[in-house]
């Protein structure tokens, strides 16, 4: 069999000419950065999502640091967040200096628990907290409406952590289809453009906004903190200042090439993605669990995780058949980086529950329906 020999991995990038005569015209033009192919693949982005602001970062890990710090989090803030996430959606509240708090999963979507985030709140006293950091896991969109509705009566940020979801979508309370990123009822949205993402520009990152102030505020922060608006003098044409200790997190017009013709292809690719879970769930339903579909969500699917008793066992089969799955997340209150600095997991079971058996399976719009079924196989053969 021909698959017994090509390595299937979990996620994989798809270029196609389009994409690499894009990146080739920007390399012969006069800008490979700090040109117009950024704002370009900035307000293309911006559309896409349905957000009045898109600011292009180097990654997305960038982009959660200056998002907390247009945000205005200080030393010893504290923010909530998921457990199981990669570990950057932690990371930025810690390089702001602020206090990160892990509140448990929700043990059908996997996402962060609105139960378990309100009882969270409720059992310290008011203005304890200082934002919520929900990631749309798997690509299923957290329901931020929700979520809002709770930041409000605490007077909380959000930040919506969607590198996983763009393309994906919920219904409001008011039958309203919200896509993730649209800032409708977050801050400001975060998305990742590394290539085992939706949107591959080798690195890369943006930051959505509905907030003309947070956008200026992050623009600033990109570059260094430097500008040639509002200065407090002026020496000459040559002349800007340095208002802020920014930081040099661009992305370059090299990159927002290839993100702007990945990005016309969003679309179709999360399409694709949802007919392979469909297919996944037909296979498995009644014999494993996977990720629930709540009423009205639209799932981006940059993963399938599907969960196993023998989780350990089932990775190694599958790759003594050139399958490569990867495990989607080790719980971050569990990495040693968070150990030591004294989190305590014992109330997180439903997050350490899941990671006992989780496993994600390829899931990639050029995955074949012949690769698909192979993998279907095996996995039912093991099980
Ligand atoms: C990939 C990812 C990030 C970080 O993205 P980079 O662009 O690699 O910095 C942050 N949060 C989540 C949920 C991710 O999956």
């Amino acid at each position: 069999m021909k698959q017994e020999e090509n390595i299937i991995p979990y996620g994989r990038q798809h270029i196609d000419e389009k994409d690499v005569r894009a990146v080739i015209e920007t390399l012969n033009s006069d800008f490979l950065t700090q040109g117009p192919k950024i704002s370009e693949f900035e307000q293309k982005f911006a559309s896409y999502v349905g957000a009045k602001h898109a600011v292009a970062v180097n990654n997305a890990t960038a982009g959660l640091h200056l998002a907390v710090l247009a945000l205005g989090l200080q030393k010893g803030q504290k923010v909530i967040t998921t457990p199981i996430t990669f570990a950057a959606s932690a990371n930025c509240v810690r390089y702001a200096g602020g206090e990160v708090w892990f509140a448990d999963i929700d043990k059908k979507t996997y996402n962060l628990s609105l139960v378990a985030t309100k009882k969270l709140i409720e059992s310290k006293p008011k203005g304890f907290f200082t934002g919520i950091i929900p990631v749309d896991f798997a690509g299923l969109p957290v329901n931020t409406e929700e979520f809002r509705n709770l930041a409000n009566e605490h007077n909380l940020w959000i930040i919506e952590d969607a590198c996983h979801a763009p393309g994906g979508s919920f219904q409001d309370s008011k039958g309203v289809i919200q896509k993730c990123g649209n800032c409708a009822y977050s801050d400001m949205s975060i998305f990742s453009f590394h290539p085992v993402k939706h949107i591959a520009c080798g690195e890369g990152g943006m930051i959505t906004t509905n907030s003309d102030q947070h956008a200026k505020k992050l623009r600033l922060l990109r570059s260094h903190g430097i500008t040639k608006e509002n200065m407090t003098v002026n020496h000459g044409g040559w002349f800007y200042e340095m208002q802020e200790l920014g930081f040099n997190y661009r992305l370059t017009d090299i990159q927002s090439a290839l993100g702007i013709t990945q990005l016309l292809k969003n679309d179709e690719g999360v399409k694709r993605r949802n007919e392979i879970a469909s297919k996944y769930k037909e296979a498995f339903r009644g014999k494993l669990s996977f990720q629930d579909l709540p009423e009205g969500h639209y799932n981006a699917h940059h993963l399938f995780v599907i969960e196993v008793e023998k989780r350990k066992e089932l990775y190694d089969f599958l790759r003594t058949h050139n399958i490569f799955a990867q495990i989607h997340y080790i719980p971050v209150h569990t990495l040693p980086y968070y150990k030591q600095i004294g989190y305590d997991g014992a109330a997180l079971k439903n997050a350490e529950d899941y990671y006992k058996k989780c496993i994600s399976i390829p899931m990639f719009p050029s995955l074949t329906d012949e690769e698909q079924d192979y993998v279907i196989n095996k996995v039912l053969a093991f099980i």
